[in-house]
């Protein structure tokens, strides 16, 4: 379980995100290639402590179907080094690369591995994510669709910006916007919920709802003072799958279903029982855009 950095080489670059970097590596002993994301991090105690915590949450989820694997991590002066399954792409990287809406029966597949991680999280290791995002939900070469990156990334985040801000602005539920009350959270899961529904909206339309703003200030104006955004009503969507968005999107949180809802809503229903070949979805898209980019 536990890896060493004497055993690890670096391969190339995966990608940066806000709070560190992620390295395709090769584990010399298991010949094993695997994605290292680095974070750089504040050292204190307390610090020490919550990360070491979430580490623990990252460590003994590591067998559930729908969340990658964490192969090992180990703590440096400056740095978290975490150690995971590689991926094929994120869903970020992949809109980018087909330049085109993701079809529903794959979103379908998608609502279902992300809906279950993040009900997995909840019940039994008492967490939510607090970055649902589609970098944040990768695909393997089977069609296996697997969510990361919660609790930690937060954490260090949060210690680094000295806010509870965790997240990214652009997929932030209304009322993680504004003050707190005595630095007591007014949120609960149902903020990861939002986020959801944005990305899906996002992944359905190839276009982000806030798009068009020009800093964070003015996407959080627009998630507080505007109705949550929804699927264009001149796209062909079904009915459920417009309804499970909507359900995602209520704006009071109060009024926002949790998993236990979610999970028996029509769109997830038929979403878990329809087979959908994700893969061979997966290989024609990337080896399509893969030959236009050749041209
Ligand atoms: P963010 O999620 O904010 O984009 P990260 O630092 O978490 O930033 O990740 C950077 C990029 O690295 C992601 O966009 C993703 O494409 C890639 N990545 C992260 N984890 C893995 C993984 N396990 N396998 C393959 N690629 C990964
Ligand atoms: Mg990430």
């Amino acid at each position: 379980q536990l890896i060493e950095q004497k055993d690890i080489v670096k391969i190339g670059l995966l990608g940066v995100g806000s709070c560190g970097e992620v390295f395709k590596m090769e584990h010399k002993p298991s010949k094993m290639t695997l994605a290292m994301k680095v974070m750089s991090r504040t050292v204190s105690d307390e610090d020490n402590k919550r990360i070491i915590m979430d580490l623990d949450v990252l460590d003994k989820s590591h067998n559930f179907p729908h969340i990658v694997r964490c192969i090992g991590y180990f703590i440096r002066q400056t740095e978290v080094w975490i150690g995971m399954e590689l991926m094929a792409c994120c869903f970020d990287k992949l809109l980018k690369l087909i330049k085109q809406p993701i079809p529903e029966s794959i979103l379908g597949k998608l609502t279902y591995s992300t809906v279950t991680a993040l009900n997995y999280l909840k019940e039994k290791q008492g967490v939510m994510h607090r970055d649902v995002k589609p970098s944040n939900i990768l695909i393997d070469e089977n069609g296996n669709i697997k969510l990361c990156d919660f609790g930690i990334s937060g954490v260090l985040v949060e210690s680094k910006a000295k806010s509870r801000k965790a997240g990214c602005a652009a997929y932030m539920a209304p009322e993680r916007i504004g003050p707190s009350v005595a630095d007591k959270p007014n949120y609960d899961i149902r903020a990861d919920i939002w986020s959801l529904g944005i990305a899906l909206i996002e992944l359905a339309t190839n276009a982000h709802p806030y798009a068009n703003c020009q800093t964070d200030f003015d996407v959080m104006s627009r998630i507080v003072t505007e109705e949550p955004p929804q699927l264009p009503a001149d796209l062909s969507f079904s009915d459920d799958f417009r309804s499970f968005v909507n359900n995602c999107l209520i704006k009071d949180y109060q009024q926002r279903p949790k998993y236990g809802p979610l999970m028996s809503h029509p769109f997830f229903v038929q979403s878990t029982e329809q087979p959908v070949d994700v893969a061979e979805w997966y290989r024609v898209v990337i080896a399509k855009a893969r030959q236009k980019r050749a041209q």
